[in-house]
């Protein structure tokens, strides 16, 4: 975490207060995506934990986690299993609800698409109650899949999302209060 990347990371998310509702600090990443650098670290900095490790799937969570996973999956040799809101993924599916900092959704997986005993890791833009994180384990854990980390670029972490995650491992870049 002293790594100057991730330093330099931090400084191109851009704060936008009440969004979208009042009372929320949105933190947003597109403005890491403009800065070429910013973006490729970040996505290095996954890579450089995650190489090696035997991951098979990198799970993304629609829609930020489609952002930052499929070039992790691509990198370390692992498939891309897309977690999305539901009614979108055409095959039969499985289904967890979950509450967010801004509401409750579900999110839904292809049945087939990760197989028993493989190795997952969960990717998303930000943790904040870790609601999201807690459901995308929970789909991946119902297909047998064996969670090895969740990895998000940000952590709220005065919304103790890790204590909904029960010591399952979160890695982070930033930590933003
Ligand atoms: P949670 O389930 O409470 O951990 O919320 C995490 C999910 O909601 C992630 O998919 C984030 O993209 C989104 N999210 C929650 N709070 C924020 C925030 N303050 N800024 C940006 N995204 C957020």
């Amino acid at each position: 975490e002293n790594d100057p990347r991730i330093v330099e990371i931090a400084s191109t998310i851009r704060e936008v207060p009440n969004f979208p509702k009042p009372g929320i600090m949105f933190k947003d990443i597109t403005t890491l995506l403009l800065d070429h650098k910013a973006f490729k670290n970040t996505v290095d900095l996954f890579v450089e934990r995650y190489t090696g490790m035997g991951i098979d799937v990198v799970a993304g969570i629609e829609a930020r986690g489609f952002i930052f996973g499929p070039p992790i999956a691509l990198a370390i040799g692992a498939k891309f299993v897309p977690l999305r809101k539901p009614g979108k993924l055409p095959g039969e599916v499985i289904s967890e609800k979950y509450v967010l900092e801004y509401g409750s959704d579900c999110l839904e997986m292809h049945i087939g698409a990760v197989q028993p005993d493989e190795r997952a890791l969960v990717v998303d833009d930000l943790v904040a109650t870790g609601g999201t994180l807690r459901a995308a384990i929970n789909l991946l854990e119902i297909a047998g899949a064996e969670v090895v980390e969740c990895a998000c670029v940000i952590e709220l972490p005065e919304l103790k999302g890790r204590q909904k995650l029960e010591g399952k491992p979160l890695y982070v870049l930033v930590e933003s209060h």
